[in-house]
């Protein structure tokens, strides 16, 4: 099969699209004949590499995908050679006591595709059966691909984790990326209040287009104090801050007394000063998730599959452009999610 393969960690010239040989099934597992994969800020950060990260060379990146099932190993049961099919990208033991409890995501061997597996930038996938979802007919595989890590991730935060409700006021910070698309959605599906502060007026007009009810320009004006003026002093119930060192200072003084400040990620950096008079004397809760449970993703994939929410994608690339599709995505000049087509 073709597949972009990763031999050691640098810029997007260490993508090499070429022959590899195409995995087979064990028990329990499925061969899938990859129709689509999308690509997340994950894949850069596997590729480029961090401290104590051990990578089974040649990688394949790659969480998300979704194709046709391809070859059925022993013992699969549950579907068969040419079904459609969605992926969950987590990889669960199923035996843990985490996995016992339904937090599969927190499983004691929690592995993901494209980052301690090999993953989806390839014409082929091995993946337990259970990490299977029928795809409807009326879904396209870009759809699905697309929606996957994203929808998982803020579904999980924003709804199990965040126990956002109806009415709530929820602060998304940052419009572009693929979890804060998916979370302005999910917020406004929710009926919370969502207000989004994003770097431009293109940006925040998509991020209105997905359900924001109020936009804040951060290169016009302090986005804090800002949501400050806007919730007449009082601040926001909930705060998605998936940005980190540049914004949870921000974050923190835009939640209000007994908020909850979300976070799944950190796109501009993990390391920051906290100041803990805001933690104890404002009363506030920071949540952290990573990905999200199987049951989380059957709910979320349900949603998508309704159309109820809809991943914005915005470019494809064939897998051999695999290069081209990461500096897009490198660039920041993008809104939704960039798809590869094996
Ligand atoms: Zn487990």
């Amino acid at each position: 099969m073709k597949a972009v393969l990763l031999r050691e960690h640098g810029g997007t010239e260490v993508l090499e699209y070429t022959d590899v040989e195409t995995p087979q099934p064990g028990p329990g597992e499925v061969l899938v004949d990859l129709k689509a994969a999308a690509l997340n800020r994950l894949d850069i950060w596997v590729r480029d590499g961090w401290p104590g990260i051990k990578l089974e060379y040649p990688h394949i990146l790659g969480a998300d995908g979704a194709g046709l099932v391809a070859e059925l190993g022993a013992e699969v049961s549950g579907v068969q050679s040419g079904d459609r099919v969605a992926i969950n990208p987590d990889l669960w033991c199923g035996r843990c006591v985490y996995c016992a409890a339904g937090q599969d995501n927190l499983c004691d061997s929690w592995r993901l595709l494209g980052e301690s597996a090999r993953g989806t930038y390839a014409q082929y996938l091995v993946v337990p059966e259970r990490n299977l979802l029928p795809l409807p007919d009326t879904v396209g595989f870009e759809t699905a691909a697309a929606a996957s890590l994203v929808y998982l991730t803020a579904w999980h935060s924003l709804i199990t984790r965040g126990k956002l409700r109806a009415g709530d006021r929820v602060l998304v910070v940052g419009a572009g990326g693929g979890v804060n698309s998916a979370c302005i959605q999910i917020a406004h599906l929710a009926g919370a209040q969502v207000y989004v502060v994003g770097s431009d007026a293109a940006k925040l007009e998509q991020a209105e287009s997905l359900g924001a009810d109020e936009l804040i320009d951060r290169s016009k004006e302090d986005w804090s104090k800002a949501i400050f003026k806007l919730t007449r002093r009082r601040g926001v119930d909930v705060v998605v801050d998936n940005v980190g060192a540049e914004t949870f200072f921000h974050s923190i003084r835009a939640a209000r007394k007994g908020g909850r400040i979300l976070t799944v990620g950190n796109t501009s950096g993990p390391k920051f000063e906290l100041d803990n008079r805001y933690l104890f004397g404002k009363h506030l809760t920071i949540i952290g998730s990573s990905m999200g449970p199987h049951t989380d993703f059957l709910t979320v994939m349900g949603l998508v599959f309704e159309d109820k929410l809809t991943p914005v994608i915005d470019s494809t690339f064939p897998l051999a452009e695999a290069r081209a599709a990461q500096r897009k995505l490198e660039s920041d000049d993008f809104f939704g999610k960039i798809v590869l087509l094996p």
